[in-house]
């Protein structure tokens, strides 16, 4: 008997009928003779109805209050799984972060876990109990309410697999696996049965919103094994995901994916003198701003300019901090784009295979779609394009490195906003 970790999004405990058929995939796994602990999201959209709930209070929520608001989403959900557990004969216990002892660390809407209790879900699992636990939240150690990041329940899941050392962390969603792109954008694409940490948290991080990045880190670091599969099909076993060693590597992209969320910075006409690069992005981590793809450039003038991009989140608030930077460095103009979308291609494949980029930059041109800005590491490229570009250059792409399959994937619930 071992202990699994299964975690249903918000599509699959959308309504009552949902929640039921949770429960059953919850006792099944019971029946199967494990302690089962199960992580589940708010209900269907209501984390959005949230969201735009507070921006209709007030176009600048504060942060403490909105995790505040967002945390109740995902204690519904808790209670009523419970409720439908216990009503088909078994023990059930709802628990939220709090109860849980889920310690974070104290950043708003962003927090990272540093800490998970383990006493009082075994103490619960030891008495026969089913834990249904509330994801996307947690606690600071002063007792402040914080959540992970949209999409942060994979991330307590797998968190709450590695604290009780579970045999598997399984997270069930509206497709059938992980595939070589959003099935919703090109429904003809190949799934993947097993993929590397590596590239799945690449892929994560990227935009291939299937998974949340930090749960496949904290998977990876903790070593997990996490699967990914379908909530209307049980018996499918979706996709593994694990740390793959030696494995002989056919294809040079095991993926595609855009973001949507970011914006693009300018900031014309910087010195070119040592620490200027320095102080603005100080600036920005001091305040907790990720930055992503970054390029500096000199101008004939011999100033710098530096171009960056971030999320859409965070503009408001990078805004204030780089005006105060402008004064300090006497930078001139900042400029900002919001049209666009970060495509990019992943797999371990393209390691020592330099044609991969110019075979992405010619596919894209072949489009007619224009490169505004390019990264690479060693396992992915990126390339910023118009957001409406997004999906046509996903499109390509998958074509361009054969992940194209005869069979289509059977996608449930609503359309993305891609
Ligand atoms: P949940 O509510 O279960 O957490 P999400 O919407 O967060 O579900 O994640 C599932 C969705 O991720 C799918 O419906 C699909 O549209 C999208 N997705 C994006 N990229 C991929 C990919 N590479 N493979 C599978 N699904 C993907
Ligand atoms: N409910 C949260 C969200 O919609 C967390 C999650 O679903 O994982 O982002
Ligand atoms: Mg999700």
């Amino acid at each position: 008997m071992g202990i699994i970790v299964q975690k249903f999004g918000g599509t699959s405990v959308a309504d009552p009928q949902k929640i039921h058929n949770v429960a059953k995939a919850v006792i099944r796994e019971k029946e199967n003779g494990n302690d089962v602990v199960v992580v589940v999201s708010a209900m269907g959209h209501t984390t959005d109805y949230l969201i735009k709930l507070a921006k209709e209070v007030t176009s600048n929520p504060n942060s403490r209050e909105m995790d505040m608001l967002l945390s109740t989403g995902e204690q519904v959900s808790i209670a009523l799984l419970a409720m439908a557990i216990q009503s088909h004969g078994y023990k059930a216990i709802s628990m939220n972060g709090q109860q849980v002892g889920i310690i974070t660390e104290c950043i708003h809407s962003k927090a990272r876990i540093v800490d998970i209790k383990t006493e009082k879900l075994q103490k619960n699992l030891k008495e026969g109990n089913i834990i249904v636990v509330a994801g996307f939240q947690g606690v600071t150690p002063e007792g402040e309410i914080t959540t992970l990041g949209r999409g942060g329940s994979d991330t307590s899941a797998v968190a709450i697999a590695a604290a009780l050392n579970a045999d598997r962390c399984d997270i069930y969603t509206d497709v059938e696996g992980v595939y070589a792109t959003d099935p919703r954008i090109v429904p003809n694409i190949q799934k993947t049965d097993i993929i590397s940490y590596e590239e799945m948290l690449e892929l994560a991080r990227v935009g291939a919103n299937v998974l949340h990045p930090r749960s496949v880190e904290t998977a990876k670091q903790f070593q997990v094994p996490l699967r990914v599969r379908s909530s209307f099909k049980l018996d499918n076993l979706g996709t593994l995901i694990i740390g793959v060693e030696n494995m002989e590597i056919y294809k040079p992209v095991a993926g595609v994916a855009a973001d949507s969320s970011q914006v693009r910075i300018l900031l014309a006409n910087l010195p070119d003198i040592p620490g200027t690069a320095a102080d603005v992005f100080g600036a920005l981590a001091k305040n907790n701003i990720s930055v992503d793809m970054i390029i500096q450039s000199l101008a004939n003038n011999g100033t710098n300019s530096i171009a960056f991009t971030i999320d859409e989140d965070d503009l408001d608030n990078a805004l204030k901090i780089l005006e105060d930077v402008k004064k300090e460095v006497k930078a001139g103009d900042i400029l900002i784009d919001k049209d666009i979308a970060k495509v990019s291609i992943v797999g371990a494949g393209m390691v020592d295979r330099p044609g991969i980029a110019a075979d992405m930059f010619r596919s894209l041109a072949e489009n007619n779609i224009n490169i505004k800005m390019i990264s690479t590491s060693e396992i992915k490229i990126s390339c910023l394009v118009e957001k409406d570009n997004a999906a046509p250059a996903i499109k390509a792409l998958c074509k361009e490195f054969g992940l194209e399959s005869s069979e289509m994937a059977v996608v449930k619930g609503d359309l993305p906003n891609v």
